[in-house]
């Protein structure tokens, strides 16, 4: 056996594995799969594991980095498949990526959004985005605080060239499952009060949050897409 067919396999089972654990989450909190989207988390992975994923039925793919998912981009076939983009993006990098991805998650001040506006305004498309909250006030984490999520949310509404379809979060590592049940279900009250304040312009619909290591807890507790990295492609090798 090669050490490519090896590799695949071990790809093929974690997929499975990650597959079974959303059906029983969903199970669990009698919600539909279709209710919640996989984004395979793809940074750092190879452009040939990322097409095996893709042959194996991955429609959403996320990246974390403009330079690392522009140098990969010509390899995958992407036929059918969105990409995201994830990580903290720089306003002098918005240029790069207007048009290139189906949805920029990450976006976490006004600043950014004025230029993902204008820049996509320019390009005459509309950019769909996520605004990252940062739910566990951690210091060194990027995401607005949950007390200026409205003013951030107020300010991007009127912009052209842009349109807020939900939330993203990348909650703080907590070590059991009631602690990150508990920080989820605060992220989804945060989302179901911005929902019902029904403000102009502005789509609740997508909260995404869960990783590898907590993907589950987050389907409990309401996640519409999951970003699941490790757990599909193995430890990453920076
Ligand atoms: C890397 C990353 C993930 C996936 O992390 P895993 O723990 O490998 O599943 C999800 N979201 C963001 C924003 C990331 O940077």
């Amino acid at each position: 056996m090669t050490e490519r067919s090896f590799v695949d396999r071990e790809l093929a089972d974690n997929l499975q594995r990650v597959e079974d654990t959303i059906q029983t989450a969903c199970a669990e909190a009698g919600r539909d799969r279709s209710s919640v989207t996989l984004l395979a988390v793809t940074k750092t992975v190879e452009p040939e594991r990322i097409n095996q994923a893709i042959a194996w039925g991955i429609r959403q793919i996320g990246e974390n980095r403009v330079q690392e998912y522009k140098a990969k981009q010509p390899f995958l076939h992407l036929e059918g498949v969105a990409c995201h983009l994830i990580g903290h993006l720089q306003t002098n990098k918005v240029r790069q990526i207007i048009g290139q991805v189906d949805m920029i998650q990450s976006v976490d001040s006004i600043h950014l959004a004025q230029e993902i506006s204008r820049r996509s305004a320019e390009a005459g498309i509309v950019t769909p985005i996520l605004v990252e909250v940062n739910i566990g006030g951690e210091e060194a984490k990027s995401g607005v605080a949950p007390e200026a999520l409205e003013e951030l949310l107020a300010a991007a509404a009127p912009l052209p060239g842009l349109h807020v379809r939900g939330l993203m979060t990348v909650p703080p590592i907590l070590p059991t499952e009631k602690e990150k049940r508990a920080v989820f279900s605060k992220m989804y009250q945060l989302f179901v009060d911005i929902r019902d304040k029904n403000i102009d312009n502005i789509d609740m619909l997508e909260l995404s949050m869960g990783m590898s290591g907590d993907y589950r807890e987050a389907i409990l507790e309401g996640a519409t897409i999951v970003r699941v990295g490790s757990a599909i492609f193995g430890r990453r090798q920076y």
